[in-house]
């Protein structure tokens, strides 16, 4: 019998080429008039060119942002933004950047626009991430929330054939963690689907020529979905893992849930049949983990985890760190299971079934 609970969360979505044009009115719309804007320091150009469309309304450009969020880079940018009186940042990047901006606003509550130019997600999510002492923190919060985000195809164009690819299937993790998630519901399953589907089409595309600009709006189209998926209900197995992966043995994030999502879902495949159906169905398949595996193969990406570093003697630790304090799974997460899935992990195997 149908029953659940659905709460979505608040935000504002302007999406598309030429987006950009709209920026000054939509932080007019936030009501402010003294921009931070957050970028790496790859992309200082990209975000030099966002603070230009802002005139006097930018009042600096702090481009330190790295992945993980360190905590002397979170403060060393909150300071930056009190020194400089900030009442909003913009956010121009990936998932670094975006936490970079919710770090900020986790402590001052000044609103966050998003322009996000990879496929992570966080745009979307109350998530927030901040590392201390090698221990990355995570937690939720409202605050952290962007409150608009620009989807500007265009910033896609540069994102390297790899980083499409690996950002992509991050993005489709979430997706096909939502579909089995504790407090799945039928409108977010819809829309993990959907940008399945959008991925599926897209990224063969995106890797052969980068530049197509149709099929990067259809990939970022499904990055924000996933991202919507990611904010609104529970991950499981899949997510618990990568974290572990990435925040024990420093394995890159991406990548790392390339490689692991056709083996966490074959290891769920027989305890959630409904969303495997749902997921073969979108990437055009008979089998969803299969499916997963051959799309990440043929994308070029990797499909071993021994190809980015990590070690065979590190996969005890890792089965021991990842069953440990129990979470929500469809299948039973034992250690035995956890170890033989990141065993096929480590090799690269395709899944049986
Ligand atoms: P990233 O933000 O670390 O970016 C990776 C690299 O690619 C950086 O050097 C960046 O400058 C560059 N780059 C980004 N966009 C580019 C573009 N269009 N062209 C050229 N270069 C580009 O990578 P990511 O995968 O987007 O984010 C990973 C981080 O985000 C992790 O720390 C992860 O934990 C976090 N994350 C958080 C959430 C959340 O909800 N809180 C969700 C997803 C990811």
């Amino acid at each position: 019998m149908l029953s659940f609970i659905y709460d979505i969360l608040p935000s504002r979505v302007v999406f598309g080429v030429g987006c950009l044009d709209h920026l000054p009115a939509e932080i007019g719309r936030l009501g402010a008039t003294k921009a931070l804007v957050l970028s790496t320091p790859e992309q200082r150009e990209t975000a030099l060119d966002v603070a230009n469309r802002l005139g006097k309304h930018a009042v600096g450009l702090f481009d330190r942002a790295i992945m993980h969020v360190p905590i002397e880079v979170a403060q060393a940018a909150r300071d930056e933004a009190h020194r400089l009186g900030a009442d909003c940042c913009v956010a121009v990047g990936g998932g670094s950047t975006t936490g970079l901006g919710k770090a900020i606003a986790l402590t001052s509550s000044l609103p966050i626009l998003a322009i996000p130019t990879t496929y992570a997600g966080s745009e979307m999510t109350p998530i927030w991430g901040i590392t201390e002492g090698g221990r990355k923190t995570t937690g939720r919060d409202p605050r952290v929330l962007p409150k608009t985000v620009l989807y500007e195809p265009a910033l896609t164009v540069t994102m390297p054939a790899q980083l499409s690819a690996t950002s992509g299937m991050n993005a489709m993790a979430h997706c096909v963690e939502a579909l089995y998630a504790k407090d799945a519901n039928p409108i977010i399953s819809m829309l993990a689907e959907d940008a399945i589907r959008a991925f599926a089409r897209s990224l063969p595309v995106v890797v052969k020529n980068p530049a197509d600009l149709e099929a990067r709006a259809e990939a970022q189209y499904g990055a924000w979905l996933g991202g919507v998926s990611l904010g609104a209900v529970g991950m499981a197995l899949h997510h618990k893992l990568c974290h572990t992966l990435g925040g024990s043995f420093n394995l890159p994030h991406a990548e790392t849930h390339t490689i692991v999502l056709p083996h966490a879902t074959a290891y769920n495949a027989r305890a959630a049949p409904e969303a495997m159906s749902r997921i073969a169905r979108a990437l055009g398949v008979a089998s969803a983990a299969q499916g997963l595996f051959n799309l990440a193969a043929s994308l070029g990406a990797p499909v071993a985890l021994r190809a980015i570093g990590l070690k065979e003697t590190d996969l005890d630790r890792a089965a021991e760190i990842a069953s440990q304090n129990p979470y929500y799974n469809p299948r039973p997460v034992t250690r035995d299971g956890i170890r033989a899935l990141l065993q096929d992990a480590f090799e690269g195997r395709r899944p049986a079934a």
